[in-house]
């Protein structure tokens, strides 16, 4: 297949855009860098499979060649305000790509009659009242918080996607994806997993916010990049959720990671949670098993121990 993948200068974008071409496809990137990063697919340059364009998806979008899929990735994605890349900071661009983004997509692939997969977030069950998330859950979202402008744009796609599948007969695909870590991610997007990570190999306290029994499942990119192609190669229209069940407390995060890698500096509790941040999240991954037979495989330890490699390197640590 000829597959197009908005946001491929990206954290996940990049590692999809491995994992097509290593299967076989050509991938056709294209990013407008405003959080995605040239060192991401500097490796693919010259790579006789991908070509690349750099564009705003919010703007129509020309590819001249037939594509056979469309994968859209495009979005800022960081949650956490600390970071001049998160959702908070670029609101209008945010709802823009989940918006405008989605419908222009949308058009490139009914127009090459090609399938097309939107990437979800588990951000469109908000701070959920059912615990574990399944994909029947209509969620709990602040309509003006300021995590809306990612969650309702999110929202928006969904529908928008089933809408053109439904009307036009579009091929559609929609992976709600979880927590996700792994080499590639920014070391300064505020999340989680980088922050305490950076921390920890920095020999700091990891910082901590508010008493640290808000819970998370963290999937290593790998299994989560599985199960989004194993969607892709599935006819399954309705959304699947796509994430770790192994559900921790970001306390139990922190004292994990500081035990991996040695980091004797503790945790130290900071009052930074942000407006509607999720209380608990965890998908129930039944419908991936049962449709695609996916699990995930890598254990936290595991995944872990392969993002630390990267994170020396980018901080220049032997
Ligand atoms: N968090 C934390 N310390 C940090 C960064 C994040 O305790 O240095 C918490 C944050 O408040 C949230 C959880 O870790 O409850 C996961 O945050 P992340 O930003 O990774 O993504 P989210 O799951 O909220 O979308």
């Amino acid at each position: 297949m000829r597959i197009l993948i908005t946001g491929a200068a990206g954290f996940l974008g990049s590692h999809l855009s491995d994992r097509l071409i290593k299967d076989g496809h050509d991938v056709v990137g294209m990013d407008n860098f405003i959080t995605g990063s040239q060192d991401n697919i500097v490796h693919l340059m010259g790579n006789e499979h991908f070509s690349f364009y750099k564009h705003d998806i919010s703007n129509y979008i020309f590819v001249p060649s037939k594509l056979d899929a469309v994968m859209h990735f495009a979005s800022p994605a960081s949650p956490n305000p600390a970071s001049p890349l998160a959702y908070f900071n670029l609101p209008i661009q945010t709802m823009k790509a989940g918006a405008l983004g989605t419908h222009n997509t949308l058009g490139v692939a009914k127009a090459n009659h090609a399938r097309f997969l939107l990437a979800s977030t588990s951000e469109i069950y908000g701070d959920p009242t059912e615990h574990p998330q399944k994909e029947t859950y209509a969620g709990n979202v602040d309509i003006t918080g300021p995590r809306a402008v990612y969650d309702e744009a999110k929202r928006f796609a969904e529908s928008l996607t089933l809408a053109y599948h439904r009307q036009h007969g579009v091929d559609t695909r929609i992976v709600r994806i979880f927590n996700t870590y792994g080499p590639r991610m920014d070391l300064d997007d505020g999340r989680a997993l980088p922050n305490l990570l950076r921390l920890a190999l920095l020999n700091q306290p990891l910082t901590v916010y508010g008493d640290g029994g808000q819970t998370r499942s963290f999937c290593f990119v790998d299994d989560l990049i599985d199960g989004i192609v194993k969607l892709l190669y599935s006819d399954e229209h309705m959304p699947v959720n796509i994430g770790n069940p192994v559900e921790m407390t970001i306390l139990e995060f922190a004292h994990t990671i500081n035990k991996i890698t040695g980091n004797k500096a503790g945790v130290v509790f900071v009052d930074a949670r942000s407006a509607r941040d999720p209380q608990r999240r965890r998908p129930d991954i039944t419908r991936a098993k049962d449709l695609l037979g996916w699990e995930p495989k890598v254990n936290l330890e595991e995944g872990l121990m392969k993002t630390i490699d990267y994170f020396k390197m980018k901080l220049g640590i032997a």
